[in-house]
This record gives C-alpha cells, sequence and structure tokens, in this order.
C-alpha cells in the first residue's frame, strides 16, 4: 500500500477536490490511504473565530459554514454527507458559545476547536469518492490509532500508535475500503483532543506509512518538491532530486517550509521513503526523501538563510583550561529565556548567534560578569545543507565565493548534525552570496556557466 497526503491548499475546493480525486484514482491499484489538511486556511479561520469568541463574545463560523456547504453542493455530495457536515458545524458554534461564555481560551480548547477543519475535510472527500464509485470512510485520526501525551497545541504521538494503526488501518484495506484519514489531529489517554503542531498532518502520513509497512508516504503539496534555495531570492532555485531524512528535517528548520521537521522521524526506523510532489504540477517529479544517497550524489543539497539575527561573542582568558565555563555561559541563556542557534568556541571565545529583538540587557550584566562581551546586531546565518564528509572541498568553494563577492565571514560552525555548515555575514550581503553560493553550486548543473 501507500499513503497519499494532501495539503491545505490541495484539497481548498471543489475543483482541486475533484483534481486530487483523480490523483489518487489514477493510483487506486497501490491502495493508497489518504491522509488530509483542512480544507484551504481553515484552520487559520478557526482560530480567529475562536478569538473573536475570546475577546468579543461574538459566535460566527458565516466563511468556513458557507464554504464547506458550497463544496458539498458543488460536489453534488448527498443528503447524508451534507448532514454529516451540518452536525459538525453544530457542534462548532456549540464550542464557540462557550468559549464566547465563559471567555476561556486554553491550548486545550484550541486544539478541539481546529479539529473541525480536517473532520469536515476527511468526510466531504470520502463522499466525492464514493459518488465516484470509490468505496471511502472518512475517519478522525483517533478511531484508526492516533494516540498522543497530552501537549495539546504541539503533542507527540505514543509509542503504541504504530501497532494500533497498523492493526486498524490495514484491516480496513483488507476489507476494500479506502480511508481518508484526518491529519494534524489525535486523542490523548483522556479521550481529549490534541493537535501534532501546525502543518502535522505530514507526520501523520509519515507515521501510517511507517507503522503499515507502505511502499512510500507521498506528500502533495503546491510546490515542485524541496528546493535548492529560496525561490523569491534565487530565481534558478530548482527541485532537489533526492534528500536524506536529516537534510529533510534540517532544511525543515532552516526556513524551508515544505515538510514539517518532525515528519521524517517515524520513517527513520523503517527505511520508508517520503515523495513530496506538486498537486498542480503532477509530471514535475517531486523530491524523494530516503534513508541514504549514494556516493555519487552531488555534495550539496541546498542552501538557505536567515536574517536578523544577532551575533554575541564573548571573550573570557578564564576560560582557558577550566571546566564548567561553558555550563555557566549557557545557564545565563536559560535564565534569561534566550534561545542560541549557532555556536563556534575557542580556548578563550564563544561566538553564538540569537535571533534579534529580544531584550537582552539583562543578559548582557550577567555575561559581563563573565568576560568581555560585544553585541552585533544586523546579522544573517547562511546554511548549507550538504555532505559533510566533503566538508573541505564545500568550504573552500563557499569561501572562495565569498571572497569573490568581497564578503567577510564572521563565525561559521559545522554542527555535528552531519549535514550542515553554517555561517554569518552581514544582513545586507546575505542575498548576494546566498546568489552567488547558488551559482557556483548549482547553475553549472544546468549546463550554463554564468559569470558572477
Ligand atoms: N491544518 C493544519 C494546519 O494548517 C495542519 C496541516 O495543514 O498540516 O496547520
Ligand atoms: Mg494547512
Amino acid at each position: 500500500m501507500i499513503v497519499m497526503k494532501f495539503g491545505g491548499s490541495s484539497v481548498a475546493d471543489a475543483d482541486r477536490i475533484r483534481h486530487v480525486a483523480g490523483i489518487v484514482r489514477s493510483q487506486l491499484e497501490r491502495k493508497p490511504v489518504l491522509v488530509l489538511s483542512a480544507m484551504g486556511d481553515t484552520t487559520d479561520y478557526l482560530l480567529e473565530a475562536g478569538n473573536a469568541a475570546f475577546r468579543g463574545g461574538e459566535v460566527s463560523i458565516g466563511p468556513i459554514e458557507k464554504h464547506h456547504f458550497d463544496t458539498a453542493s458543488k460536489l453534488n455530495l448527498p443528503e447524508a454527507a451534507k448532514l454529516e457536515i451540518e452536525s459538525l458545524l453544530d457542534e462548532l458554534r456549540r464550542l464557540l458559545s462557550g468559549i464566547s461564555l465563559i471567555r476561556e481560551l486554553t491550548p486545550r480548547t484550541k486544539d478541539f476547536l481546529v479539529s473541525f477543519g480536517e473532520r469536515l475535510s476527511v468526510r466531504i472527500f470520502a463522499a466525492h469518492l464514493n459518488s465516484l464509485g470509490i468505496k471511502a470512510v472518512g475517519c478522525d485520526a483517533w478511531d484508526v490509532g492516533f494516540i498522543s501525551d497530552s501537549n495539546f497545541t504541539s503533542a507527540e504521538l505514543v509509542e503504541e500508535s504504530r501497532e494500533l494503526i497498523r492493526a486498524k488501518i490495514t484491516s480496513m484495506i483488507d476489507s476494500g475500503v479506502l480511508p481518508v484519514v484526518t491529519g494534524f489531529i489525535a486523542k490523548d489517554s483522556n479521550g481529549d483532543i490534541t493537535t501534532l503542531g501546525r502543518g502535522g498532518s505530514d507526520l501523520s502520513a509519515t507515521m501510517i506509512a511507517a507503522a503499515c509497512g507502505a511502499q512510500e508516504a507521498q506528500v502533495w503539496k503546491d510546490v515542485d518538491g524541496i528546493l535548492t534555495a529560496d525561490p523569491r531570492i534565487v530565481e534558478r532555485a530548482m527541485p532537489v532530486e533526492m534528500v536524506t531524512y536529516e537534510e529533510a528535517s534540517e532544511l525543515a528548520y532552516f526556513g524551508a517550509q515544505v515538510l514539517h521537521p518532525r515528519a521524517m522521524q517515524p520513517c527513520i526506523s523503517t527505511g520508508t521513503p517520503v515523495l513530496v510532489k506538486n498537486s498542480y504540477n503532477i509530471d514535475a517529479p517531486g523530491t524523494r526523501v530516503v534513508a541514504t544517497l549514494n556516493q555519487k550524489a552531488a555534495p550539496v543539497r541546498a542552501i538557505t538563510f536567515r536574517k536578523n539575527v544577532t551575533l554575541v561573542d564573548l571573550v573570557s582568558t578564564r576560560m582557558l583550561g577550566q571546566y564548567g565555563f561553558l555550563a555557566e555561559l549557557f545557564a545565563s541563556f536559560a535564565k534569561h529565556r534566550v534561545s542560541v542557534d549557532v555556536v563556534a568556541t575557542s580556548e578563550v571565545s564563544v561566538s553564538l548567534t540569537i535571533d534579534s529583538g529580544q531584550d537582552i540587557s539583562a543578559l548582557k550584566s550577567d555575561l559581563a560578569r563573565i568576560g568581555n562581551i560585544e553585541v552585533k546586531t544586523g546579522k544573517a546565518i547562511i546554511t548549507i545543507i550538504c555532505n559533510v564528509k566533503r566538508s573541505t572541498e564545500i568550504l573552500a568553494r563557499a569561501f572562495g565565493i565569498c571572497q569573490l563577492v568581497g564578503v567577510p565571514v564572521q563565525m561559521i560552525s559545522q554542527g555535528a548534525s552531519k549535514v550542515n555548515i553554517s555561517f554569518i555575514v552581514d544582513d545586507t550581503e546575505a542575498e548576494e552570496v546566498v546568489q552567488a553560493l547558488h551559482q557556483d553550486f548549482f547553475g553549472f548543473a544546468l549546463g550554463e556557466k554564468l559569470a558572477v
């Protein structure tokens, strides 16, 4: 079997749903299980409705209701399906009245609230498949084994889920039914609805694929795959053919918002491939996420960057031959709740980056007790996602490029993650460096030698 996951924009309206049903139909013999997000931006609208109820005591789901009913009508869904939608919307209205009365919107209630998006979309989609003669059943995640901890808005699935999911899903497939499962949501052991974090339906899909030993998990998006760079900055950014699970997770953290950062986790132990495809451009090959790449793969997978970073330099001769110095240093960051991203140290100095825009005056006076501190704002982190085994070659090229464009590198860090080399430059120069690096690492691959 395979798992096919469709994101919000892939199932945004009746036309998209018809189109996606066509994609599903073309792969029926592979025994698909579907995982869906809420239609379009429904999750955001639900959160807005929750806030309106909480702040102003107003209960209004007009646009959400209209959009789901319009879609049901355009798809000519039978009365029974419309009744199911109606009853979910009634429950949603009651929840919002509750929020407006008690003026309380806890993380637990928020998860209950946003769950309606996925619960509505799977019912509409399953009804549409049935009207096409494909026997499908819309399922809430908790009915097919998704049990999580109680960390509302960012829950983790518990280990028992795997076996439960395997048993439930395979028995449905064996009885000739196509399961259409809600992404993003689960229930904790008390029976309360939880969510796996925004964008979490990727994780729902990979979990089902790994649990059931699927041939692959297809994640259908509105882009051609994971790209070599941000296309808004690099015109020639192109889809990466293959990346490893580690590289894909690292990319997710560093800004390429294609896959959920935790989505690869369930597949690591099973080696299940994840295929990122574009539902708007079916013929594009997409990106394949796998356990390992062969030796001949290009050394660099993608180049990302993050602006608005502050560089903190701390120099102290006390550090020489000492122990516990770094512990003391990081304890200060912990105490002031400032999160550190990239770090480099020598015998007498530490450089690290934090996100700009935080008040760090108290932290600064704490650190001043340890050593001489210098804070430089307006920096950017450039990250090369690559095979770090070839770091000598990659660094030589990257530094050559920086020299060529006349941009000084202010700090460098090669993480233990084996897939990431990061360095710091001035904010104003980041885009130019990314463009030049992209041209060097990917430009020639296109057979077009361009002047920097
Ligand atoms: N609907 C949820 C969100 O918008 C989950 C998802 O799309 O994966 O974050
Ligand atoms: Mg979404």
